[in-house]
């Protein structure tokens, strides 16, 4: 599933592309268990930029209205022509469709009000971008000390910091030495989490996002970081600082693959 770092190489192609632009009309599937709302909205309406929230892509529009983007499991955008997959194709003022294309439907396309997510409360209840200087290192690691659940299952509930999934999650504890299911990180590991957080993010980010399948940038590549991964995905090979085999468990419903020995609770 594409995490803040995938999500975020997509925005920086889709921005140029779309900012000034006018949604001429729209197309989409009307299949029932998509999570597409208001999309009829779009329509006439001029895109001022792309954002991200999160793992969400927002793109502000003319009549204070928000265009609110998921690309759930496997959707993507390109400018190519549509195909048995294609879900939502936006026609823009300058003769080109973008096209949506979702082969599982679990992303979502949402026109809302400015800044009202009552019917997004995942991204309503989202915490600070972990790149912002909203993302205090002193905050996370009290609300770290206060939460109830394992360090991994915290990262992946989207509260204490936005955007952090699966991937990103191992490597951020693989680097700081914590155990997934520690439930006793202090100030100090908390800190440094915290900077390997954004370390990880940033570093993913310049190459563009990680390697997997459904996984697309508009321009139908994908990112570069999988060669650069020291957990996730690394169940059996040796751990590259200690040589002890990585180990792959279950924490939060989630595959977790960590380093046994030099990883502490
Ligand atoms: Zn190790």
């Amino acid at each position: 599933m594409p995490e803040l770092p995938e999500v975020e190489s997509v925005r920086r192609q889709l921005d140029p592309e779309l900012t000034g632009r006018r949604v001429v009309s729209v197309w989409w599937d009307p299949h029932p268990e998509q999570r597409f709302s208001d999309v009829a909205l779009l329509e006439g309406r001029r895109i001022l930029a792309v954002t991200r929230r999160g793992k969400y892509l927002v793109c502000p529009l003319d009549e204070d209205l928000e265009l609110v983007l998921h690309l759930g499991m496997t959707g993507s955008f390109s400018f190519r022509p549509a195909d048995a997959y294609a879900r939502a194709r936006f026609a823009l003022d300058d003769g080109r469709e973008l096209v949506f294309r979702d082969p599982r439907r679990f992303g979502r396309v949402s026109v809302v009000e400015a800044g009202e997510y009552d019917a997004i409360p995942t991204l309503a209840a989202l915490g600070p971008e972990p790149l912002s200087d909203d993302f205090d290192p002193a905050t996370f690691a009290e609300a770290l000390r206060r939460s109830k659940t394992t360090v991994k299952a915290a990262l992946l509930g989207q509260r204490l910091v936005a955007g952090v999934g699966n991937i990103y999650a191992d490597e951020a504890l693989w680097r700081t030495r914590i155990h997934p299911t520690s439930r006793r990180v202090g100030h100090d590991r908390a800190t440094a989490l915290h900077a390997a957080i954004r370390d990880v993010l940033r570093e993913s980010i310049e190459r563009e996002g990680t390697t997997f399948r459904d996984y697309q940038m508009v321009n139908g590549e994908s990112g570069r970081n999988a060669d650069f991964l020291s957990a996730y995905g690394q169940e059996g090979r040796p751990c590259a600082r200690c040589g002890t085999a990585m180990r792959k468990t279950v924490v939060a419903q989630r595959g977790t693959t960590y380093c046994p020995s030099c990883q502490r609770v």
